[in-house]
């Protein structure tokens, strides 16, 4: 998934150009074009409010719809590439991705994307007045998954707003990989998963990722209780979190045999019975200064209470895991360290008062 403007096209850059040329031929100076680049608010003002200030401005006689409609196709027709653009394109997709651009805006996106000679190199287009549906509703990312004729599962986002593209991709439970075009990042209660210099840097991000799939077992006592354990990373010790028993599923194995396998390493329960395949999660996480993508599938297994034996620990657990302990509902309503998933009091209260769902449900992270 790809944003366009300032994602693959170089929307900034483009827009001043154009105000240099507008204001050349009504001879207008620079003060002019920086006025009208400020307005422009990078495309995100309402093209009604900005041309009617640009008329007042020029003493136009044409109606704010003509200037509007005249500007859209002449703008549009005025795009290009950005650098690299499309190289990366064509590299993502022999590796077997699929390329959709959700970008927000009016029937001139796809004016721009033939202008900008993208159309043959991506596999779907979703334009939000053409949707009905804008970022960051995930409900528009999924429209271009299924126009693609893929899911999300796996997805990544790249783009250039943290609202709309970065935000939306969390709401749709993707990866995404922020442009920060020499910005930093917005407080907005989370961080993407990646920040990028550029479209192509963004895409090979996303491309090593290492996959990593995992087994995850929720683990909950006689008294309702769930066991966690508190890690941090030794690059970021400051952050601390809580954690269930579970790891990677390794070559050959099924995730329910690796389930088995991680609760019996860190947990020294030998012959722990798993219950339902509850929920699946998506994390990308950087640990130890490299980035993963972990595709988590979470077990559910009843167990009375018992005493956990960590000495089944891997070096690296025991230097980032120095505790454990089992946790009631309001415990973990009541936590300030982070759990993961984040919504972990809300989801086991869920678990607890409905019982196990009919079908694995895809949980935050
Ligand atoms: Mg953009």
């Amino acid at each position: 998934m790809c944003d366009l403007d300032d994602t693959l096209v170089p929307r900034r850059e483009l827009f001043a150009e154009w105000a240099s040329d507008l204001a050349r031929r009504h001879g207008r100076d620079e003060d002019f074009v920086a006025w009208l680049v400020e307005a422009d608010q990078d495309g995100w003002r309402p093209r009604d409010e900005l041309f009617a200030d640009l008329r007042e401005r020029l003493g136009l006689d044409d109606s704010v719809d003509s200037l509007v409609a005249t500007y859209l196709v002449q703008f549009a027709d005025t795009f290009r590439q950005g650098p690299g653009v499309v190289d990366a394109l064509v590299d993502v997709r022999e590796q077997g991705w699929r390329v959709a651009v959700v970008t927000n805006g009016s029937l001139s996106q796809l004016r721009k994307i033939a202008a900008a000679g993208l159309e043959p190199l991506v596999d779907a287009v979703c334009v939000s007045e053409v949707e009905g549906i804008r970022k960051p509703d995930p409900d528009i990312f999924a429209r271009a998954a299924r126009r693609c004729r893929e899911s999300l599962e796996g997805a990544w986002m790249i783009g250039d707003s943290a609202t709309a593209d970065m935000a939306g991709a969390r709401a749709a439970g993707i990866g995404c990989v922020w442009l920060h075009l020499g910005r930093s990042w917005p407080d907005l209660g989370f961080e993407p998963d990646h920040v990028a210099d550029s479209f192509p840097d963004a895409a090979r991000t996303a491309l090593r990722t290492p996959v990593r799939p995992t087994a995850r077992v929720l683990l909950v006592d006689g008294r309702d209780r769930v066991l966690l354990f508190r890690g941090h990373d030794p690059v970021a010790p400051e952050v601390r979190f809580w954690f269930p028993p579970g790891g990677g599923i390794e070559a050959g194995e099924s995730a329910e045999d690796a389930a088995r396998r991680e609760v019996r390493e860190e947990t020294g329960l030998a012959e722990v019975v798993l219950g339902p395949h509850i929920w699946n999660r998506r994390h990308v996480v950087r640990f130890y200064g490299v980035l993963a993508d972990l595709r988590e599938l979470w077990f559910l297994a009843r167990t009375p209470s018992f005493d956990v034996d960590t000495s089944g620990f891997t070096d690296l657990e025991r230097e980032t895991v120095p505790e454990h302990r089992w946790w009631t509902l309001r415990e973990l309503e009541a936590a300030e360290d982070v759990l993961a998933p984040r919504d972990l009091a809300g989801l086991v209260r869920r678990l607890l008062e409905d019982g196990p769902p009919p079908s694995p449900v895809t949980i935050g992270v």
